[in-house]
């Protein structure tokens, strides 16, 4: 016999913004501004049951149990770096599931979380892009992460909210799951939810340019924008979408996204792999791109994973590169590789993804040919 799995036909009240939670409450009689009080007890207050939710009636908590819930996406695993990174894998369905990972540092702690179950767009020294795509995370999934990340490290940050910065560096690309991302961006940023500042959120993208274009009118968080190459032959390949929207048509959005708030700079990631990307006349390439720009560049070493044959840029290299760019005048940082040892690294999310769909934009070979 097929055994019956049980559905919860409960709302889930976790990835509800203020405006759906008003709608919420209208349609069971209740006034608008229990949306503010449940906002508050589920983000600020980490609630996990209505009964916790002592300004609310005792008629209206019980009602709230039949027809809502707070779900929390399931917690696979918790590890923790010698460096203190802690990384969850968490169940997204049907045996797949995505990473986050908490970085913590002096005066901050930044959460990367993770937008897609996999990546549709195939960019070459991407483990979650290796896995291919297969779906996105819905607005609970996704502010899930955050509501996880603060409920499980409060008593490790003395009552604090742990979480002060969020980065849409996981798993996924977040603007091409934009229908999920902009409310999770509205919880994040409500007085009533996390309170977060647009300084303190920053959304990473591969550069899908018409959603860009809207990112900069719906919300304006902090961008980051993953270059990775100073040239389109270059970024064809390390890069698929480029081939859709190439290198000046990016900037270009990038700058008018600059624009709408000013003194606004943009993050430009540039992934230094061995002999790929890392010349300098590279390092001269990119600098005449963004000289005299809002842009800041922020050089990631590769992180290795298996199955790629990429290598990191050898040190010297990387300090070469960045001095280069630092004598152009841009300003230039090198990322610390944390949590390397769980693997929880830039690019190494991989969680567990069963390929359904991929975007074949890629050449065959993984290592294009450069110099
Ligand atoms: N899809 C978004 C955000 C997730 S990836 C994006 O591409 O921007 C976050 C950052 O990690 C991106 O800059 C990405 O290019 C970089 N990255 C991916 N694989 C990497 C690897 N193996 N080593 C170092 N950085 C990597
Ligand atoms: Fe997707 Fe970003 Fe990885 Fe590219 S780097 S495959 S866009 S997650």
């Amino acid at each position: 016999m097929i055994p019956v799995r049980k559905v919860d036909t409960r709302t889930n009240l976790l990835g509800l913004t203020e405006s759906q939670l008003r709608n919420f409450f209208a349609e069971i009689g209740e006034k608008p501004f229990r949306a503010r009080q449940v906002l508050q007890w589920i983000h600020q207050r980490n609630a996990a049951t209505f009964e916790e939710m002592t300004d609310l009636s005792k008629a209206l908590r019980s009602q709230l149990d039949s027809v809502a819930s707070i779900t929390l996406p399931g917690v696979i695993s918790e590890q923790t770096s010698a460096d203190g990174t802690v990384k969850w894998l968490f169940e997204s369905g049907a045996g797949q599931a995505v990473e986050t990972v908490f970085i913590p540092e002096p005066g901050r702690g930044t959460l990367c979380i993770s937008s897609q179950v996999g990546c549709a767009l195939d960019c070459s020294f991407c483990a979650t892009g290796a896995q291919g795509f297969n779906r996105n995370l819905d607005v609970a999934e996704i502010i899930g992460q955050v509501a996880h990340a603060n409920r499980n490290l409060a008593a490790r940050a003395n009552g604090q909210p742990a979480v002060s910065n969020v980065v849409f560096m996981g798993m996924g690309e977040p603007l091409a799951n934009y229908r999920n991302v902009i409310p999770t961006l509205e919880i994040l940023l409500s007085d009533f939810g996390y309170g977060l500042s647009r300084r303190r959120i920053t959304v990473s993208t591969s550069g899908i340019v018409p959603q860009l274009e809207k990112l900069g009118d719906d919300c304006n968080v902090s961008l980051a924008v993953s270059l990775h190459a100073p040239d389109d032959a270059l970024r064809d390949v390390l890069v698929p979408i480029n081939r859709v929207h190439p290198i000046a048509t990016l900037l270009d959005a990038c700058w008018r996204y600059a624009a709408k708030r000013a003194n606004r700079f943009i993050t430009f990631e540039y992934v230094m792999l061995r002999d790929v990307n890392d010349s300098l006349q590279h390092a001269d390439k990119l600098a005449t791109l963004l000289t005299g720009r809002p842009a800041k560049i922020n050089l990631i070493p590769f992180n290795p994973f298996t199955g790629n044959d990429y290598a990191r840029s050898r040190t010297r290299t990387i300090e070469q590169f960045q001095g280069r760019l630092r004598q152009r005048g841009l300003v230039a940082t090198t990322r610390r590789t944390r949590g390397d040892d769980i693997d929880a690294a830039c690019g190494q999310l991989a969680g567990k993804v069963r390929d359904r769909v991929r975007v074949r934009l890629r050449e065959k070979g993984r290592k294009p040919a450069t110099r």
